[in-house]
């Protein structure tokens, strides 16, 4: 089996290394993954801890682990993703299903580094 995040390999060779905490993800565009197989598994534990110290308090975490819990995750498109230092941008679409209706997520997530972790620090829905 694929791993939920769309890479050509097994989830235990992919983002189940970082959830196991056996590495950290070295990109934004790989910890933006490894979060959408997160929710994808609803490892809400893994979302909490990757998100930017900072701006966690901004989240409403329980909310997130409902979402996760109702939606069945399909695909993962990374649309882009541009790093820039210890600040990084990717925008990608989730596709999922909930009540019956496929749906698309599309964002741009803003991510940061420090200590030589990413975190996801904020994102912002893109209305089609
Ligand atoms: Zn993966």
């Amino acid at each position: 089996m694929n791993c939920p995040c769309g890479l050509a390999k097994t989830y235990e060779d992919c983002c189940g290394v970082f959830h196991r905490g056996d590495a950290e993800a070295p990109s934004a565009e790989l910890l933006m993954r490894s979060r959408y197989s997160a929710f994808a598994m609803k490892n809400g534990e893994y979302l909490r801890e990757t998100t930017d110290p900072q701006t966690t308090h901004l989240f409403d975490h329980e909310a997130q682990d409902k979402w996760a819990e109702q939606a069945t995750f399909s695909r993962l498109e990374i649309l882009k993703a541009v790093e820039n230092g210890n600040k990084a941008t990717v925008e990608f679409k989730a596709h999922y299903r909930m009540d019956d209706q496929d749906h698309v997520h599309h964002e741009v997530s803003k991510f940061r580094q420090q200590a030589g972790s990413w975190y996801f620090r904020q994102g912002a829905e893109v209305k089609s």
